[in-house]
């Protein structure tokens, strides 16, 4: 057992930062049912937009071959994002072919959760993310450029804890769109073992518009509360500051105004097979090229191996020095 734990130790990967390889996020698809401003805005993301044809789109089992390969080097979590993951037929098979030691999460708009949430459990989901920026359904609407409305995204919600998994919500806050979004969808979890996460606007990808202006702070959604109860990390990289509120769990991810660089653990698959060391990054390292030239699964993890231990990524911290175009996010996986 003492040996076995040693030969683990060896094998983990640490960056040049000495962060591990911990988390990977797997976007499934580039395409989506929303259109969110912040996100995939209609005016980039119409019918002009090439997405990416199926060929291109790494498998089920390319994807859990890479997943094999990683476990060895400390991964402990899959995330499975997009664009929106629930609109990748079969999804169910892919969760079920993931090793069972993994925590399984997955982040979703929601729209298609209701109709899912048995199937998604009954293949090994352990958590679901559900991101849902307003219950009003004028702000919702505006905010995701939809006609969809947020009683499906909350059906989604209720069908997915009473299925038996664990539930938290992203609500992202841009001034002039959803900072009254901040009390009022915290207020409709009250009472419910839903944690909310509220999000500050980010400059991911190059399409968004985004600008500091239109960012509000975590601390100025704090000052929204009238009494909030700092909580402790569960664990080292949790991106969240945790608060407790009456009898809730809220928490704000503050990327823009307290980057969480230094704890950083998360790699990105974009749905083209790249890997990616950093959200903001603007170009990925080709695994499906290996995959597709029958590289084994030794190779793969020497591959990553190679690629996380030349890591520095810390955009976040250094804000505006990247001279590419970032990548977006609904492209690498939010
Ligand atoms: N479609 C799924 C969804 O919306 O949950 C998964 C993919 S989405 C890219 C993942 C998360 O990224 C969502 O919670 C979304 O709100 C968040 N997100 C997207 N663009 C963002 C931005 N510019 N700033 C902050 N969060 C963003
Ligand atoms: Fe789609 Fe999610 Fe991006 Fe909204 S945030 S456009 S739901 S991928
Ligand atoms: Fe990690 Fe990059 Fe985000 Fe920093 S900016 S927390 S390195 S993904």
């Amino acid at each position: 057992m003492f040996k076995g734990c040693i030969t683990l130790a060896l094998l983990m990967v640490r960056d040049r930062r000495h962060r591990p390889l911990r988390d990977l996020r797997i976007s499934l698809t580039d395409r989506c049912n929303m259109r969110c401003t912040y996100c995939m805005p209609r005016e980039h993301f119409s019918g002009e937009h090439a997405f990416l044809p199926k060929s291109e789109i790494l498998s089920y089992e390319e994807l859990a071959f890479i997943v094999d390969a990683l476990v060895p080097l400390g991964l402990e979590k899959i995330r499975l994002t997009g664009g929106e993951p629930l609109l990748r037929r079969d999804i169910f098979d892919f969760i079920a072919m993931l090793p069972s030691e993994l925590d399984i999460a997955m982040t979703t708009n929601g729209l298609l959760l209701e109709d899912n949430a048995i199937a998604l459990v009954a293949a090994g989901l352990d958590r679901v993310t559900v991101s849902l920026d307003a219950v009003d359904i004028e702000t919702f609407q505006a905010m995701s450029d939809t006609k969809a409305k947020p009683e499906t995204v909350l059906k989604g919600i209720e069908a997915a804890r009473l299925a038996g998994l664990k539930v938290k919500v992203n609500t992202v806050v841009r001034a002039g769109f959803n900072e009254h979004s901040v009390k009022m969808v915290a207020d409709r979890f009250i009472g419910s073992d839903v944690i909310v996460r509220f999000i500050e606007f980010m400059d991911v990808g190059e399409t968004n518009n985004w600008n500091l202006e239109e960012v509000i702070t975590g601390e100025q959604m704090r000052n929204m509360f009238d009494e909030l109860t700092p909580l402790p990390p569960n664990h080292v990289g949790e991106v969240a500051k945790r608060y407790l509120r009456a009898e809730q769990e809220i928490g704000f991810i503050e990327s823009i105004s307290k980057p969480f660089c230094s704890d950083c653990s998360r790699a990105r698959i974009s749905a083209d097979g790249a890997l990616h060391t950093c959200l903001f990054s603007s170009q990925g390292h080709d695994l499906k090229s290996m995959l597709r030239m029958d590289a084994t699964s030794d190779d793969i993890a020497e591959a990553v191996r190679t690629i996380w231990t030349s890591r520095d990524d810390a955009y976040s911290e250094i804000r505006g020095i990247v001279e590419k175009e970032k990548v977006e996010m609904s492209f690498i996986g939010g």
